[in-house]
Order: structure tokens, then C-alpha cells, then sequence
């Protein structure tokens, strides 16, 4: 491969080149077909090539493929309305861009609109790579190389209610956290931590960003990954899953928090684009119809209940189809190369996890081989 002749070094050197797609499915410029366990960091919902997006992609660029923000344009319309519905809030207003960390930018400088401008995020937390969102980000390693970020953004401890009554005050403007840290690992906070941080800043009067990019859009087997704890945030940033596999973000804001940016305060050309929204318009119609939120509530049962019994998996945490495998040792990387050379892809957010993010449509079948595949890969390792 001459990746190392054409590319910038930021990414490792891919061991894999991957051609096609179908489904739970991808395959290899040798044509190994694995069984995709990854879906491109929980962003292909649907899987790949899903018929529905396929349609409303092709026919949108064949129809009409970009127009500035000067202009409306129906799919915009339309998959804004469907979010507005999801949030079940007739106040809740979108902004569209390309990425997650997009969708936090848009909700730091919505946040500088309140007229405060410090801000609590957590530890671990992963809320993007631009200079703002990284300010947001609570990993030393991806945040040193590149100080002096913003100031005025304290991290404490993900999951601590007590620690952010502490950091957060009259003078915050915004509290950003991940329902569940995915890139630190699928950590899932206590019950009732979301609900705790709903009461500390109606306290205060800072707004709570809840960043849905990697929990969002039924992945946890409902719409935002909140929504178990009966409570709203005043802004919803999500990505990801939205467009099915194309670059799409959003901002949704509710409340007085949807009146803070003004014309002229922000702005995007592809934001919003019609490919993208229409593919976003095709991904919730078709996590609708499919019922793929109680499919990814079952799905999460049936590797719960099989994988936790694994001697070497000390749990298995998150909810839905973003799971975390817990294991013993330190084996994870071994582990996914392991799963790799059974036509299995994964991840290993860190030496003691395997991430696993399919798409929701992933059957029972699938799931099946997914366990037999890793309780054989777990032995390997063992056997080293
Ligand atoms: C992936 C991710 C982001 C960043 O999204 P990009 O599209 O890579 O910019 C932000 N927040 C969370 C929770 C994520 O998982």
C-alpha cells in the first residue's frame, strides 16, 4: 500500500483495505469478507448499502445535489422536523454541519451567547478534534501537543455528581458530557447522574449539552442515549449515526437555548446539504420501520448474557449495541487481531476493551458467529 507516500501520519498505517460493503458485511481488497462489529465507529446504523439510503441518496443527487444556506431545500425541512419529533419538544431547533465535532463547536459558541463563558466537561470525555471541541475533550494525550487551548474549561470526574456541583456555578455558560464516554471505553455513569446534572444547572443557570454523536440515533436502543432518565437537555449535539454513513452533524437546542445564535453568528456551506439530510430523512424512517431500537435492545441482551459467562471478560457494559467487553487482562489489541484474522472487526479503545458498535439491523444469526468467533479468538489469546 502507498499510504505512506500519500497521506499525512495522523492515522496508523491501515493493515486492511476495505472495498465493498453489504449489510453486517464488508470485504477486503483480497476479497475476505469480515463480519463488521464496528460499523465505522457506530455511524453505519443501517450497515452498509442499505437499500432505503441507497434510493434516497441516489435519487436527491440525481435531483438536486447542493444549494448554499441562502436557500431552503425539502430534506432539510424535513429530517429537522423529524428530529424535532424525536426530542418530543415543538421548541427544539436544528443546526446541521458535517461532523461531531462540528455539532460541539456550534454548541461552544451558542454557549458564549448566554454572556458567561466558563465551562465544565468531564474526564475522559471524547467531544471531537477541532481546537474548541478538543478544549472540550478530557484526554491528556490528544490535548497536550496542541496548548494553549481555550480557557476557562475545567474537567472533572466523569459520573461524580458531587465533583460537578463543585466546578459548576453561576459564571458557567455550559456542562458537556457523553450519556456514555464511548471513545474512553463505553464507561456508563451511575443511574441518576444524568438527572443530577439536569437539577445543577437549573441551579445555576448553565446550559447542559447532552453530546449524542456516539450514543445517539437508537444506537443505546432509544433515540439519544439520555432518555432512560426521564430528563432533557437544553442542546442535543449528534452525528455519526445521523447520515447513515455520510458526513452529517446537528445541534438541536430547546427551549430559550434555541433563541441564543442570531443570524450571522454561524454558518456552514455543506451544513445541511440535501445528500446528506436526505440519507438522514431515509435513516429514521427506516429505524422506524425496521424497530430497530427493540432490536437493539435485544441484540444487547443476547451478548450480555453470553459473553459475561467468558472466563478472560470481566462485563460487559453500555447499552444497546454500544458495548464494552470488559476483559481480565490486558490482551485487547491481541484480541482484535485475533478477531481480525476470523473475518471479525472491532475495536480496542484501550488494552482492557473491545468495543463493539454493529449496525441495528444486525440478526440473531450474526450475533451468533460474533460470540462463537470471539470465545474462540479468547482462547487463542489464552493460549499464547
Ligand atoms: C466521534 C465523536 C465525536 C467527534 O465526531 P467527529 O465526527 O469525528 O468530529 C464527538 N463526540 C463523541 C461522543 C464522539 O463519539
Amino acid at each position: 500500500m502507498k499510504w505512506d507516500e500519500l497521506f499525512i501520519s495522523n492515522y496508523a498505517t491501515p493493515d486492511l483495505t476495505l472495498v465493498k460493503g453489504k449489510g453486517v458485511f464488508v470485504t477486503d481488497s483480497q476479497g475476505k469478507k469480515y463480519l463488521d462489529f464496528l460499523g465505522g465507529i457506530a455511524t453505519n446504523v443501517l450497515g452498509h448499502a442499505h437499500p432505503a439510503v441507497v434510493k434516497a441518496v441516489s435519487k436527491q443527487i440525481a435531483e438536486l445535489g447542493h444549494v448554499s444556506n441562502f436557500f431552503a431545500h425539502p430534506k432539510a425541512l424535513e429530517l429537522a422536523q423529524l428530529l424535532q419529533g424525536l426530542t418530543g419538544d415543538k421548541s427544539a431547533r436544528t443546526f446541521f454541519c458535517n461532523s461531531g465535532a462540528e455539532a460541539n463547536e456550534a454548541a461552544l459558541k451558542l454557549s458564549r451567547k448566554t454572556a458567561r463563558s466558563r465551562i465544565v466537561a468531564t474526564d475522559g470525555a471524547f467531544h471531537g478534534r477541532t481546537m474548541g471541541a478538543l478544549s472540550l475533550t478530557g484526554q491528556r494525550a490528544k490535548r497536550t501537543p496542541f496548548i494553549p487551548l481555550l480557557p476557562k474549561v475545567k474537567h472533572v470526574p466523569f459520573g461524580d455528581a458531587k465533583a460537578m456541583k463543585r466546578a459548576v456555578n453561576r459564571k458557567t455558560a455550559m456542562v458537556i458530557v457523553e450519556p456514555i464516554m464511548g471513545e474512553a471505553g463505553v464507561i456508563v455513569p451511575p443511574v441518576g447522574y444524568l438527572k443530577e446534572l439536569r437539577s445543577i444547572c437549573d441551579a445555576t443557570g448553565a446550559l447542559l449539552v447532552f453530546d449524542c454523536v456516539q450514543t445517539g440515533m437508537g444506537r443505546t436502543g432509544n433515540w439519544f442515549g439520555f432518555e432512560d432518565e426521564k430528563i432533557k437537555p437544553d442542546v442535543i449535539t449528534l452525528a455519526k449515526g445521523l447520515g447513515g454513513g455520510l458526513p452529517l452533524g446537528a445541534m438541536i437546542a430547546m427551549g430559550s437555548a434555541a433563541k441564543l445564535l442570531q443570524p450571522g453568528d454561524h454558518g456552514t456551506t455543506f451544513g445541511g446539504n440535501p445528500v446528506a439530510t436526505a440519507a438522514g430523512v431515509a435513516v429514521i424512517a427506516t429505524i422506524k420501520k425496521e424497530k430497530l431500537l427493540a432490536n437493539a435492545i435485544s441484540a444487547e441482551k443476547i451478548i450480555k448474557r453470553k459473553l459475561s459467562k467468558f472466563s478472560g471478560v470481566s462485563e460487559v457494559r453500555g447499552q444497546g449495541l454500544l458495548l464494552g467487553i470488559g476483559l481480565d487482562y490486558p490482551v485487547a489489541t491481541q484480541l482484535k487481531q485475533r478477531l481480525q484474522l476470523r473475518g471479525v472487526i472491532v475495536n480496542a479503545p484501550n488494552e482492557k476493551t473491545i468495543r463493539i458498535a454493529p449496525a441495528l439491523n444486525v440478526t440473531k444469526v450474526q450475533l451468533e458467529k460474533f460470540v462463537i468467533e470471539f470465545q474462540a479468538a479468547l482462547k487463542e489469546v489464552e493460549n499464547v
